[in-house]
C-alpha cells in the first residue's frame, strides 16, 4: 500500500471507494445505534449519581439528543450509495454529539467538579470514531472539527476566555487520542485495501481478476454517453500448453507475467486489463471505436510476437504469439452478448491459423 493511499481516497480506485463507503456506512449505523442506546440509557446512571436539579435538565437533553440521532439511521442507507451523503451524515453526527457535550457541560457551570463521564465525552467520541476506516485527510478533518468545538465550548463557558489552566492539558490529551484514532483508522483502511486487492487481483500477474473486470465492464457501459462506444478485446495465447509441456510450468508462468506487462505497456492506464482465465486476457478500451480498438489489438499482437521471453532457469529464450477477438459496444449493449461475440471472433482467429486479430465485423476484418 502506498503512502498516498493512506492519505486520501482520491488515490483509491472507484470500485474500492464504493466498497469502503459501504463498509463505513454499516459501521456508522452500528455506531449511531449504540450511541442512541448509550446516551438514552445513561439516564439511569444520572438518576443514581446526580442531584435532582441537574438530573431534571439532563434527562431531557439526553432524550432530545437520542431523538436527533435517530434520523441518521435511515440516512446511513443513502451513504452506501454516495460519498457526499457519508460526509454529511458523519458531520451531522459530530455536530449533534458536540452540541450534547456543550449543553451538558453548561449545565454543570455552577459546580466545582464535573462528573468524569461528562468531562471524558470528547475523548470517548474520538475512541469510538476509530472504528471507521477513514483515510488520514478525512480523519484530520474530524479531529479539527472536534478540537474547534471543544475549544469553542471552553471559550463560551469560561466567560469568553481560553486562559484556563486546564486548557493545555485538555488540548494535549485530545491530540493524543486523535493520534490514536488516526492510527487505528489507517490500520483498518490498510486491512480493507489488502483484502480488497487479494480478492480482486490475479496473484500471478497482479492484473484484475475476471469478477472485478465484469463489474467494471458493466459500470463503463452504464456510464457511456449516448453515441459513444467502447471496445472489448479477448486475447488467448497460442499453443500455450506446448510451452508448459516443453519448458515447464515455471516458464509458462513467466510468459503469462511478461505478456501482462506488455498489455499494460501497450494499452496504458486508461484501459481496463484483466486475466480472464488461464492464458486468456481481456482488455476494455473506454471511449474507443471498433476500428481504433482493433488497431491497438494488432499493435499488441506485434509487440508480443517480437519480444523473446527469457526462461528464468536456463536463460534460453522463447517466442510466443497470441490471437485476439475484438468487439465494440455502447450504452445499450448486453455485456454477455459482447463477450460471446469477442469469443466467436477469437475462435475465428484460432481457426484461421492463430497469431492474428479478428474483429466481430466483416468490414474491419477486411482491413486487418
Ligand atoms: P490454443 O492455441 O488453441 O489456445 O492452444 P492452447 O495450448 O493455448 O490452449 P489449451 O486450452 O489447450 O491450453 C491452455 C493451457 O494453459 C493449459 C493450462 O495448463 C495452461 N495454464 C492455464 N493457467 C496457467 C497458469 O497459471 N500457469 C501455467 N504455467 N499454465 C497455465
Ligand atoms: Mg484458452
Ligand atoms: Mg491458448
Amino acid at each position: 500500500m502506498e503512502l498516498k493511499e493512506y492519505w486520501s481516497d482520491h488515490y483509491h480506485s472507484r470500485d474500492f471507494r464504493l466498497i469502503r463507503i459501504g463498509f463505513v456506512a454499516v459501521r456508522f449505523r452500528w455506531l449511531v445505534t449504540l450511541l442512541i442506546i448509550g446516551i438514552a440509557g445513561w439516564v439511569a446512571v444520572d438518576w443514581w449519581v446526580l442531584d435532582a436539579a441537574h438530573f431534571k435538565l439532563l434527562w431531557k437533553v439526553r432524550l432530545i439528543t437520542g431523538a436527533m440521532l435517530t434520523p441518521l439511521l435511515p440516512l446511513s442507507y443513502l451513504c452506501k450509495l454516495n460519498r457526499r451523503w457519508m460526509v454529511l451524515s458523519l458531520f451531522a453526527l459530530l455536530s449533534i454529539l458536540l452540541f450534547f457535550n456543550a449543553v451538558s457541560l453548561w449545565s454543570f457551570r455552577d459546580v466545582a467538579t464535573i462528573p468524569a463521564g461528562y468531562v471524558a465525552f470528547p475523548y470517548f467520541l474520538l475512541a469510538l470514531l476509530a472504528v471507521l476506516p477513514l483515510p488520514i485527510r478525512s480523519g484530520l478533518r474530524v479531529v479539527v472539527f472536534i478540537l474547534a468545538a471543544v475549544l469553542g465550548t471552553d471559550y463560551w463557558l469560561d466567560s469568553h476566555t481560553l486562559d484556563n489552566g486546564q486548557l493545555i492539558d485538555r488540548v494535549w490529551l485530545l491530540l493524543c487520542f486523535s493520534l490514536a484514532m488516526l492510527w487505528v483508522q489507517s490500520g483498518q483502511l490498510r486491512m480493507l485495501l489488502d483484502l480488497y486487492r487479494e480478492s480482486t487481483r490475479d496473484p500471478l500477474t497482479r492484473l484484475m481478476n475476471r469478477r472485478l473486470f465484469m463489474q467494471q465492464l458493466n459500470a463503463v457501459r452504464q456510464e457511456n454517453k449516448a453515441g459513444q462506444s467502447f471496445t472489448l478485446i479477448l486475447f488467448d495465447l497460442d499453443k500455450f500448453k506446448r510451452i508448459n509441456d516443453q519448458h515447464g510450468h515455471l516458464m509458462g508462468d513467466e510468459v503469462l507475467v511478461s505478456v501482462s506487462t506488455t498489455l499494460v505497456d501497450i494499452f496504458g492506464s486508461d484501459a481496463l486489463i484483466a486475466r480472464y482465465g488461464g492464458e486468456e486476457f481481456v482488455v476494455l478500451l473506454p471511449n474507443t471505436a471498433l476500428e481504433q480498438g482493433a488497431r491497438q489489438a494488432e499493435t499488441l499482437r506485434l509487440a508480443v510476437e517480437s519480444q523473446p521471453i527469457e526462461n528464468p532457469l536456463d536463460e534460453t529464450e522463447v517466442l510466443v504469439t497470441l490471437s485476439g477477438g475484438v468487439v465494440s459496444g455502447d450504452k445499450n449493449s448486453d455485456v454477455t452478448q459482447l463477450i460471446q461475440w469477442a469469443d466467436e471472433a477469437l475462435y475465428k482467429a484460432k481457426s484461421q491459423g492463430r497469431n492474428c486479430v479478428i474483429a466481430h465485423s466483416p468490414h474491419i476484418l477486411a482491413e486487418l
